[in-house]
């Protein structure tokens, strides 16, 4: 079933999926496969995959602010609604302050589909959306933050769970 997030994108002409391509609040996307993303993480290091995944969220939020120019709650539900269709799965904020953040994550396809293909793990396998997190981080902060995955699907356990810290 269509999210109600999306659906309202699409109703209210947000976002479009045409053959010219993918518009979301007038930013071009692109779709592709998890699997894709499962198997370049085997070739790049994890400072690339967060990397990547900080520069994906840094695309959306700065897009947000210089669009819309819109309150910073407003700029943050967005970013939200957008991550829970990612494809990922749907975030929770566990806890948040000025200095530190948990989020954490369910059902994430990216960790179940790489303990699928490659085997359980011993470390957390989710540096991209540990980029994403951390850039989201940053700008809700205004400061420098790492992001630790402290459990992971991938591993075995029942979610994927993100440290925030600014550093
Ligand atoms: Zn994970």
């Amino acid at each position: 079933m269509i999210s109600s997030f999306l659906s309202k994108l699409l109703t209210t002409r947000q976002a479009s999926f045409t053959e010219k391509g993918i518009e979301i609040f007038e930013l071009n996307f692109s779709m592709q496969p998890l699997a894709a993303l499962v198997e370049f993480q085997k070739e790049v290091t994890p400072k690339k995959m967060e990397r990547f995944g900080y520069l994906m969220s840094d695309s959306v939020i700065n897009h947000f602010k210089k669009r819309f120019a819109i309150e910073e709650d407003k700029i943050s539900n967005l970013w939200t609604g957008l991550f829970n269709v990612s494809g990922f799965g749907k975030l929770h904020v566990v806890s948040m302050s000025d200095k530190e953040a948990t989020f954490e994550i369910k059902d994430n396809n990216f960790a179940k589909l790489y303990q699928s293909k490659y085997g359980e793990q011993k470390e957390p396998v989710c540096y991209l959306i540990c980029g994403i997190l951390k850039n989201l981080f940053e700008k809700t902060t205004g400061k420098k933050a790492s992001c630790k995955e402290t459990i992971c699907i991938a591993e075995g356990k029942t979610s994927c769970s993100f440290e925030l810290k600014v550093t």
